[in-house]
């Protein structure tokens, strides 16, 4: 599971939230003018940007370990591999 730390910037009623990336466990910031990952609504998973973006075929099976002990710690189905016999990115 991500860690969600919010933090208070510099003007009152604006944040940020500092995310881990699930995959490769990068930090990324998500706020209000920041959009450096990725959620992934069918695996409940929260990516950076460059784990999105580099798995456009399919999750890297490097990655696979990772993903499927994320499905399986929040009892989500294991996909179907696609047609690159990997796991679709969403
Ligand atoms: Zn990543």
């Amino acid at each position: 599971m991500s860690t969600y730390n919010l933090k208070m910037g510099k003007n009152p009623g604006e944040f940020k939230f500092i995310c881990t990336c699930t995959i490769c466990g990068t930090k990324y910031q998500m706020g209000r003018h920041f959009y450096n990952g990725k959620h992934i609504p069918r695996y409940k998973l929260d990516v950076c940007q460059s784990c999105y973006d580099s798995n456009r075929d399919g999750w890297h099976p490097d990655f696979e370990t990772t993903l499927l002990s994320h499905l399986k710690e929040n009892n989500i189905p294991i996909p179907e591999r696609n047609n690159e016999g990997l796991y679709p990115r969403d």
